[in-house]
């Protein structure tokens, strides 16, 4: 198979589950979609107006979740680890119909999304994959918090650190070049919080459908999971999961390093549309296979999610 042409999945991949923040049951069908047409969701309860772009413009909201608004105000949230599964496999083009305003949390990793994709496999077209090159430094900061992204050789590197008071989360940080590393254990890796955070969360209407079985749940030192950690650094590795997910709302494969504290689902939107709003500090090009190194996409990974 050819590293460098567009692709899509092979065959159309259902999913049902519960959606993380209302609670409610999710079907959603993943299709094949046609090159250039880039990741599109579709809101198949509703009858008109009701595909949204998987763009970094038509990003809402970004507390918490990622959540995407076209410009009729349909939404559709917590789209970051299934886009993450999308970047991190390649696929460029899909189209993903969903029943409810949410995407569903499934185990709160994008582990369901890459075994089922990895299933049914991935269909080429000809058509040259897009690229965004960085060719210019750009950072967001807020407070001691910040993200941001500087020109790489060949790949997308992220560096990533989180800093938390809790004595079981600490201070992590981890660094992945994403298209040449395995990415299993970053893929696999569960989203989490802190127990006294969950009291709060249902306050404002959120995590109504969080359990133990989405997401790791940190009490003081302890896990309350039955299943413990999957890595040793799942906490970072998860929130380089949401990194590339949002990345990959740029609509394009990068070949930048990014390096972020503490850094999250708004930073990371912030940082794109940075770099979007001066062509100083990007060049897109579409690649001829013979004059570029493997590595720019990863291969290698993803053979077996455990
Ligand atoms: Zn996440």
């Amino acid at each position: 198979m050819a590293l460098l042409t567009q692709k899509t999945i092979n065959k159309v991949l259902k999913f049902e589950g519960i959606t993380l923040h209302k609670g409610k049951i999710a079907k959603m069908k993943i299709l094949p979609s046609a090159p250039n047409t880039g990741i599109n969701f579709k809101r198949v309860d509703l009858k008109e107006n009701n595909i949204i772009p998987a763009n970094f413009y038509n990003v809402k909201n970004a507390t918490l979740c990622t959540t995407l608004m076209n410009e009729v105000g349909i939404c559709v949230s917590t789209v970051e680890h299934l886009m993450a599964a999308f970047y991190g496999l390649g696929v460029d083009n899909a189209l993903v119909e969903i029943d409810q305003d949410e995407v569903p949390i499934m185990d709160g990793s994008s582990k369901n999304f890459v075994e089922s994709i990895e299933a049914v496999g991935l269909k080429e077209s000809e058509t040259p994959i897009k690229l965004i090159k960085i060719l210019n430094k750009v950072t967001v900061k807020d407070g001691s918090k910040f993200i941001s992204i500087e020109p790489s050789k060949t790949s997308l590197e992220i560096d990533f650190e989180i800093k938390f008071e809790n004595e079981l989360i600490g201070t992590q940080r981890n660094y992945v070049s994403v298209y040449e590393d395995d990415l299993k254990n970053i893929l696999s890796s569960r989203t989490f919080c802190l127990y006294e955070d969950i009291e709060k969360l249902k306050k404002m209407n959120l995590a109504k459908g969080g359990s133990l079985d989405n997401a790791i749940v940190v009490k003081d030192s302890e896990i309350l999971n039955n299943e413990k950690l999957r890595n040793k650094k799942e906490f970072v590795n998860h929130k380089i999961l949401d990194c590339m997910g949002d990345l990959y709302l740029s609509g394009y494969k990068i070949i930048g390093k990014v390096t972020s504290s503490q850094g999250g689902h708004k930073l990371t939107n912030e940082v794109i549309r940075k770099v979007f709003s001066d062509n100083k500090n990007f060049t897109i090009f579409e690649l001829k296979e013979k004059t570029i190194p493997h590595s720019y996409i990863n291969r290698k990974a993803l053979k077996s999610i455990a």
